[in-house]
């Protein structure tokens, strides 16, 4: 199966890839993911990368799309993945199909404006190994410290107000599009992404069974 997960920033789109992935057997590859190890590392690209996502900005394209093609060219994507975070503009979306990747699906994981702005402005996540909580929906147990690993909780740069009012303008703009652009090839699964996180993975689950019939 080759998914794409669409949906704003804080639909959900990493949490549902991350339950997605196990129950499918492939990979999530989350290009936010990709770029954040590489700031960490300090990579040239994760350089040129930086100041992009701290102000809330997209990634220039050319360098998405190199993440991508040297992505999905390694042995654990041949049997399909799941894209959580890209393509975020049509530039990216066409440079998929001019790779030759077919998409079975791309699921748009629907939530409105104002529960992206609660649910972002509540995300910390643990600045040692990346681990996600959320101050309301998944607090950790001593506040600021990571269960797993003890490390100290941060607010990702990105996740401040202002900065989140910025990303939710660039996904209007941008990436909405692409609803459009899947729907004309009839690979859209629609789900709303409000409530809980196992009845939205069984919602996408069922949506997926009825595609691959
Ligand atoms: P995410 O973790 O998916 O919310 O990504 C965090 C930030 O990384 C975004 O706000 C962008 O600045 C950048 N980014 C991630 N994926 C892409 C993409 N496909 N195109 C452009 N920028 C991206």
């Amino acid at each position: 199966m080759k998914l794409i997960l669409l949906g704003a920033p804080g639909a959900g789109k990493g949490t549902q890839a991350e339950v997605i992935c196990d129950k499918l057997g492939i990979p999530a590859v989350s290009t936010g993911n990709i770029l954040r190890a590489a700031i960490k590392n300090e990579t040239e690209m994760g350089l040129k990368a930086k100041s992009f996502i701290d102000s809330g900005a997209l990634v220039p394209d050319s360098v998405i799309i190199s993440i991508i093609k040297e992505r999905l060219a390694e042995e654990d994507c041949q049997k399909g993945f799941i894209l959580d975070g890209v393509p975020r503009t049509l530039a990216q979306a066409e440079a998929l199909e001019e790779m030759g990747v077919e998409i079975d699906c791309a699921v748009d994981i629907e939530v409105s404006d104002e529960v992206i702005m609660q649910r972002l402005s509540g995300r910390r996540v643990c600045s040692a190994c990346g681990a996600s909580y959320h101050t309301l929906y998944k607090p950790s147990q001593q506040p600021e410290v990571c269960d797993r690993c003890g490390g100290k909780l941060i607010i990702r740069k990105d996740d401040e107000p202002a900065t989140i009012q910025e990303r939710l303008k660039t996904y209007h703009q941008l990436t909405e599009p692409l609803i459009e652009f899947y729907r004309q090839r009839g690979k859209l699964l629609e789900v709303d992404g409000q409530g809980e996180v196992a009845d939205i993975t069984a919602k996408v689950m069922a949506g997926l069974e009825a595609v691959s019939k």
